[in-house]
């Protein structure tokens, strides 16, 4: 869950922008502006009027988090994780060839 989200003060559950069902509306905690820590404030990709004093926003995204984000994307899609993957999903597959191999093996060790 993200740590700027606007939650039930009760129950804890996170709140939706009003007219836009599903997406999260942000606010910003007392003095400072949602945009100050924002990505597309940072990247200047961001043209809301409200930019950059925004104190309630539904597109506002954490820098921090989207970093972090990003390093466990690249983790994720790192050579090592693909092959793991492959891995785990084709082992019979594997197991099939490694008695392939052993059988062509025995037969050429025999002629
Ligand atoms: S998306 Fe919202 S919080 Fe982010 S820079 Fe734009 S107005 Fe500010």
């Amino acid at each position: 869950m993200n740590s700027q989200a606007v939650t039930c003060p009760h129950c804890r559950t996170q709140l939706k922008a009003y007219g836009h069902p599903g997406i999260p509306l942000h606010r910003a905690s007392q003095e400072e502006y949602l945009c100050d820590s924002c990505t597309y404030h940072a990247d200047d990709t961001c043209n809301f009027p409200q930019r950059p004093y925004a104190k309630v926003c539904t597109l506002y995204e954490n820098i921090e988090e989207s970093k972090l984000y990003s390093e466990k994307q690249r983790h994720a899609n790192s050579f090592g994780a693909t092959l793991r993957s492959w891995v785990k999903r084709n082992q019979a597959l594997i197991l099939l060839l490694a008695l392939l191999l052993i059988c062509l093996l025995i037969a050429l060790s025999i002629t």
